[in-house]
């Protein structure tokens, strides 16, 4: 007798559903044995497939136990029936279960590699196979494209392929017309001489003329089991529909299925539903394109809202000019900036400009009639005479020095060289070497009203359209010294609470080219007493005769002649002679522009690690919250926060959806023996990669759209550092990672169930 290989004891199994308990199964009994072709009848309903799913280890029973080559099964978990549906079963089904965008040869291939076959290998074995069952040629067809019957050959074939002893068929020819139907019945009846096949069918009287044992079920229970034809009668009934090939040996399996078998496998689906399902690709990268887009723009939202200075007031106090690009550099010795140290600042990233006329960033000049200022004409109440005052308009101009730019820069003329020489843009091609009357005022530094005034030449014109002008290094040194040099000269120093900045100076030195010597001209209204510390020079007050009177101090003397010009009461002006002698002095701080306000943190650690201390000028400026800018600030980061949770549970719930169309496919990789937790994997490659092509895709488009101009990406690029490129990346896969193991529970419970 042969072999028992499966035999069913008192089986039993219910359905439960919510409103019905129903049995479908009642106290089987049953033996099978290799070489048999067994027919399972019964009306729709009675319960074959639930007897069929039990015995290919695709449903599992109540009660009873099933031996398998004599083995009990009642210890079988859910690993050891993954075995045995990979090792022991294969299995044809009445809508073929085929991965219909699949290759023909890769449906076998596929079941040859959960199988453990080498990929090489399978595709050799998959050929005989194919050929066997008559689908020699159309190995590169798509299945989806095959007729009813070729499909099921195709079905035959891979259950062949898998080399298992009992074959299990649902129904295989449900779908076929009955000449097709008979050709499939043959082939299986001829695999049926080494096989066990177990069949269920409710079109017995087809099947008839090939079984070798009829077996009737209803309700649930054996009503009769009968043998039908010997085996030896059927031997010569059977027509050679299968080619007479030799069955391939089975081809060599990886003994225990490893971790990287496991991960080669899922590989090989990932590769291929990508490879196949072109659609589908393009489907879920754009769903993940717009995913990562979506959050790009959101965390580069957080990071441009990340710190709150911006919703401060400005205070003009310390800084007159409002740049949040603008930084103030020293040394950390303190020691004058030499040129090497303006070099070594404007090498670090981020730097663009880096003037060493730090002070004259902060005078404000006032260059155009009716723009920057105009005149207001009256008349004063003890003359006649006609009064001429000037009034201030555009408090948004501030010196700049040569500094910062080159001559590379200009489109004409050449860079200033003596001291009121300036350039400036100009569309006018008559500016060039013509005078310009301009006005100057330090707020800061100055007497309140105070303002200087000269006239400058054009020397330059740059090439690029800026309101900027560049005034010579003289005259940005001069305008930014004062009288009490020793001991109110003006720095920003770090530690706002000291505000010496405020103390304003009582005189101010600005040269007069007329001048010569000691000559010294002061205002008509300016007193006798020297101001606290002039230099080592003092006042000699002299009386009608021209001779000195009092007592000298300090042991020189300064000549002094008046003028009348009360607009200038606090300025001295000296010759050039006298300033160069007693103010030149080097700076200790520099002005830095850096790209962009976002870069402010970089480069002050950069420049920390180079020896120099900076501050931002914006920053230490920044006093009192503005409410409105405090909200908009909170509602920006409220909207991306929730932003970027929307997209997550967007993505779980829509991108896990559209993953359900692959569930299908699932299924039948399930049947064919794969592993659910390596089915599991497939997806992870998948969506990995799929995601990896949407962030990538994102960050080019960024650059682009940045490159090109469009105004909130270059505003977000900024603050793209690299803490939040590995948010953004982090993010995504994180998102991909989440919404791949709901899917998979979901597919577990499915494939499962
Ligand atoms: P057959 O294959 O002979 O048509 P089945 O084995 O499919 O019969 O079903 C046997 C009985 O069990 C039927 O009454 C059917 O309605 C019921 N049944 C089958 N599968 C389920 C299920 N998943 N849930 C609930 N009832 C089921």
């Amino acid at each position: 007798m042969e072999k028992v290989r499966i035999e069913l004891q008192n089986i039993s199994k219910s359905y439960y559903s919510e409103t019905a308990v129903t049995q479908a199964l009642r106290k089987v009994n049953l033996t099978f044995s290799m070489g048999e072709f067994v027919a399972i009848t019964g009306e729709s309903g009675s319960g074959k497939s639930t007897l069929l799913n039990i015995i290919g280890g695709m449903d599992t029973f109540d009660e009873g136990e099933m031996f398998v080559d004599g083995e009990p099964t009642f210890q079988y978990d859910d690993e050891d029936w993954e075995n045995y549906r990979r090792t022991k079963i294969g299995y044809v089904f009445q809508d073929y279960s085929l991965i219909g965008h699949y290759t023909v040869l890769d449906n076998i291939k596929s079941a040859l590699l959960i199988m453990g076959a080498e990929s090489v290998t399978a595709e050799q074995t998959a050929m005989v196979y194919l050929e066997q069952v008559g689908l020699k040629g159309y190995e590169t067809h798509r299945a989806n494209e095959l007729s009813s019957g070729q499909k099921q050959r195709l079905s035959i074939a891979r259950a062949l392929a898998k080399n298992t002893d009992i074959i299990v068929a649902d129904e295989p020819t449900g779908n076929l017309d009955s000449e097709t139907g008979n050709q499939i019945i043959k082939l299986l009846q001829e695999l049926s001489k080494d096989h066990l096949v177990i069949m269920v069918t409710h079109n017995y009287d087809q099947a008839e003329p090939y079984v070798t044992r009829k077996v009737r079920i209803h309700d649930g229970q054996v009503v009769s089991d009968v043998q039908v034809n010997s085996e030896e009668e059927l031997e010569h009934a059977a027509t050679a529909s299968l080619e007479s090939a030799e069955r391939p040996k089975k081809p060599d399996m990886v003994p225990t299925m490893n971790r990287r078998w496991q991960n080669k496998t899922a590989f090989f689906f990932a590769k291929r539903n990508f490879q196949t399902q072109i659609g589908r690709t393009v489907l879920f990268t754009a769903f993940l394109l717009i995913i990562a887009v979506a959050s790009f723009l959101f965390i580069g939202e957080l990071f441009l809202h990340k710190d709150d200075y911006p919703t401060r007031s400005y205070s003009q106090a310390t800084f007159r000019k409002e740049d949040d690009t603008r930084l103030i550099v020293k040394r950390n010795d303190g020691k004058d900036i030499l040129q090497e140290d303006m070099d070594k600042i404007a090498s670090v990233r981020n730097v663009e400009v880096v003037d060493s006329c730090d002070i004259a960033n902060d005078i404000n000049f006032y260059m155009e009639e009716d723009k920057d200022y105009k005149y207001i004409y009256g008349r004063s109440r003890d003359s006649t005479e006609g009064v001429k005052t000037v009034k201030f308009l555009n408090e948004k101009r501030f010196m700049m020095s040569t500094d910062c730019i080159t001559a590379d820069d200009l489109s004409a003329g050449r860079l200033p060289k003596e001291r009121n020489e300036i350039v400036l843009y100009s569309k006018d091609s008559k500016a060039l070497n013509s005078q310009i009357l301009c006005y100057f005022m330090a707020y800061n530094i100055w007497q309140s009203g105070e303002y200087y005034q000269t006239n400058l030449k054009v020397v330059g014109i740059l090439k690029e359209k800026t309101n900027q002008v560049y005034f010579s290094k003289e005259l940005c040194s001069m305008l930014s010294m004062h009288i009490n040099s020793g001991f109110y000269r003006l720095h920003y120093v770090w530690d706002k609470l000291l505000e010496d900045y405020r103390k304003n100076p009582e005189v101010v030195p600005v040269i007069n080219d007329a001048l010569r010597g000691t000559d010294v001209m002061i205002s008509e209204e300016m007193e006798d007493a020297p101001p606290e510390g002039f230099c080592e020079y003092s006042w000699q007050a002299k009386d009608e005769d021209d001779n000195p009177v009092g007592d000298e101090i300090g042991g020189s003397y300064v000549n002094i002649l008046r003028q009348k010009n009360p607009s200038t009461r606090s300025f001295i002006e000296v010759s050039k002679s006298f300033f160069d002698q007693y103010y030149q002095e080097n700076s200790t701080q520099v002005s830095v522009y850096i790209s962009n306000y976002a870069k402010t943190d970089s480069v002050i650690k950069k420049l920390n690690k180079l020896g120099y201390t900076a501050i931002s000028s914006y920053r230490v400026s920044m006093t009192e919250y503005q409410e409105d800018l405090v909200n908009q600030r909170l509602l920006i980061i409220g909207i991306s926060v929730f932003g970027l949770l929307a997209i997550l549970i967007a993505e779980i719930l829509i991108l896990r959806s559209l993953m359900k169309i692959r569930i299908k496919d699932y299924f039948v990789l399930k049947f064919i023996g794969m592993k659910v937790h390596s089915i599991n994997r497939i997806s992870y490659f998948e969506m990995t990669v799929y995601t990896a092509a949407a962030v990538a895709v994102t960050i080019i488009l960024m650059w682009i759209l940045r490159l090109t101009g469009v105004g909130i990406v270059q505003d977000i690029m900024w603050y793209y550092n690299g803490a939040a490129y590995l948010l953004f990346i982090g993010y995504n896969f994180l998102l991909i990672i989440l919404t791949v193991a709901s899917f998979n529970r979901i597919l577990k419970g499915r494939l499962n169930a």
